[in-house]
């Protein structure tokens, strides 16, 4: 892997340069795929907000560089189907995990870990109005979720010092406590939609193109792993921007990162026959508010009982299941 300290002020684009002829042609399988072109290595001393979103600051880009972000996850089948299509164009990804969702999913955090992503966290529950909360909650939700995705991947190491306010709710004491935590706060520079109800994968695909070339031909982009048009649109995004010429990158923390993590057995995703696969896991309302399914959820506690009960209700015109995560955001 090279390592470019950008964070420092220096950027020798020589040596960017020539790292991306270095990276590009060396996916095995793919002499044509995305790739990913160079690492950024961003603290929370350099880069304390990143995002133009929200804020003044983002990452230095270059023109033509997209850094691609996913949220809420880890969930399969489409987290799954996500870290296929990314390893076939050896593109390199940065995670907010939601704490709950990495204890369910312990194995696709240590496998999103090993296929080279970055992990940062995304709070434990999810909560919708973090903007709000007072210090202890803030703190808690904070705390909590990254010992919990700490916990999943088995490595403290493996997770980065990043963070994303769920629903991009910023609040002045948000800000302050993340600063005191030398955690570096991701908005984004750009987001697709992708968690609005009935989206198509090419509305999403078009709607990433667009602002991404609107906001310089660069930037930050958010995308959401839990959900299957985004699952189904990226294929069409990576051989999009490959085809404009855009190069990602990657960011990492500074400091030392574990080269791998132990791996666990895939148990969580249920029986054959192809994608989109019915999810069988144990899923609680607490953090899940609304899923969709067209075919039928496995059950496993009262909980999910009652939430398949409620499904069975709600037939959805997506395909399979829709985490309501961001109801916040659809309301604006
Ligand atoms: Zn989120």
């Amino acid at each position: 892997m090279y390592k470019f300290v950008v964070g420092v002020g220096i950027l020798a684009a020589g040596l960017v340069a020539a790292t991306s002829m270095a990276m590009a042609g060396s996916c095995p399988g793919n002499p044509d795929a995305l790739g990913t072109s160079r690492t950024i290595t961003v603290d929370a001393a350099a880069f304390p907000r990143i995002g133009s979103m929200q804020y003044k600051t983002t990452l230095p880009l270059n023109d033509h560089e997209v850094l691609i972000t996913f949220d809420d996850g880890p969930l399969p089948p489409y987290t799954n189907r996500i870290l296929d299509t990314l390893a076939s164009q050896c593109v390199k990804v940065t995670y907010f995990l939601v704490g709950q969702m990495a204890h369910a999913y312990p194995d696709l955090v240590r496998r999103i870990y090993n296929s080279g992503h970055t992990i940062g966290t995304h709070s434990q529950h999810h909560p919708f109005n973090f903007g709000e909360m007072g210090l202890p909650r803030i703190e808690s939700e904070v705390d909590r979720g990254i010992a919990s995705v700490r916990a999943a991947a088995g490595d403290p190491r493996a997770v980065a010092p990043f963070f994303r306010i769920p629903g991009l709710a910023r609040s002045r004491q948000v800000e302050n406590f993340l600063a005191s935590q030398s955690l570096a706060l991701w908005s984004a520079d750009e987001v697709a939609d992708d968690w609005f109800r009935g989206i198509t994968p090419a509305q999403i695909v078009r709607k990433a193109i667009n602002r991404i070339e609107a906001k310089g031909h660069r930037g930050v982009l958010l995308l959401h792993d839990i959900h299957p048009a985004t699952a189904m649109a990226l294929p069409a995004l990576l051989k999009e921007l490959k085809a404009k010429g855009y190069r990602v990158v990657q960011a990492v923390p500074a400091g030392v990162r574990p080269p791998s993590v132990p791996e666990l057995p895939a148990s969580m995703v249920a029986e054959s026959g192809g994608w989109p696969r019915v999810v069988k896991a144990s899923l609680t309302t607490g953090t899940i508010k609304q899923i969709k399914h067209k075919r039928h959820h496995v059950a496993k506690t009262e909980a999910d009982k009652e939430l398949a009960a409620s499904l069975a209700k709600k037939k959805s015109k997506s395909q399979t299941a829709t985490f309501d995560f961001g109801a916040i955001w659809s309301n604006r």
